[in-house]
């Protein structure tokens, strides 16, 4: 198994996993033309995508999608709830409405030999989740957007060779970013962004022994630096006695290459 974060940050989100005959989307926040030059860029075909999973309506993780599966028609898996906000959004915009391929948030479901655990994570939408991605060999985990981590996640962790995870913000640079408190109170909140320190605590308490690389993800271009983020949890990680996990950063403005678990 192996992926590639196209993009990832507060203005858009996608990421392309490959197991086998199976690819892909994770989210569609970049705009189409942009979702296409990134694809290209990493030498995939919107044609060879076998699906795009939502992991919530925000726009900064459907921006594309509309236009995306109008022009390269693909099944796009979502929740119920999700999907509804989706589709209600698209007809407002007088955008074409996707072809859902609807899941029930508390049940796996298989595409090829991939086992897709949607997991329900705390966040300001109607039904957001995470995902588990298995292929018996692998177990990506997929997390950004997420006020705290939940127990169940982080029991989920321990089975996670990869893990993409929110390190959205420095809670004091957050709060000294002259926002206003409700903002503020938003984005650190219970249905919010997950910290540097949350993400530190959550890989300190979920870590598991197949654990190889991590991706941090939606990073706050105003609210948190790249190194500061890697430097918590590489100390973290330090602390841990697993200073060989890999760590890197997901950038809004390109992709990152190909990271293989
Ligand atoms: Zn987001
Ligand atoms: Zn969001």
């Amino acid at each position: 198994m192996k992926y590639c974060v196209l993009a990832s940050g507060s203005q858009a989100n996608a990421t392309v996993v490959e197991s086998g005959n199976v690819r892909l989307l994770i989210d569609a926040g970049l705009r189409c033309r942009t979702l296409e030059a990134r694809l290209k860029a990493i030498a995939v075909t919107p044609e060879s995508l076998n699906g795009i999973l939502i992991t919530h309506e925000h726009v900064d993780h459907v921006a594309g999608l509309a236009r995306f599966v109008k022009k390269y028609p693909l099944p796009v898996f979502a929740n119920y709830n999700t999907a509804a906000v989706i589709e209600r959004q698209c007809l407002l915009e007088q955008l074409p409405v996707p072809e859902f391929a609807l899941f029930d948030s508390n049940l796996p479901f298989l595409l090829e030999h991939l086992t897709i655990t949607p997991m329900q994570i705390p966040h300001d939408t109607a039904e957001p989740v995470g995902y588990l991605l298995d292929d018996g060999e692998h177990c990506l985990g997929y997390f950004t957007d997420l006020g705290y981590v939940p127990e169940p996640v982080v029991q989920a962790l321990r089975r996670c060779s990869g893990l993409i995870l929110e390190s959205n913000h420095d809670l004091q640079m957050l709060r000294q970013s002259g926002r206003g408190f409700q903002l503020i109170s938003r984005i650190s909140g219970r249905a919010g962004h997950l910290s540097n320190e949350q993400a530190c605590e959550a890989v300190a308490n979920g870590a598991g022994a197949a654990l190889k690389i991590i991706t941090l993800a939606h990073l706050s271009a105003e609210c948190n630096q790249p190194e500061l983020a890697l430097s918590l949890m590489k100390g973290t990680l330090k602390h841990l006695g697993r200073s060989e996990i890999h760590v890197a950063i997901a950038r809004q403005n390109q992709p990152l290459p190909f990271m293989e678990l």
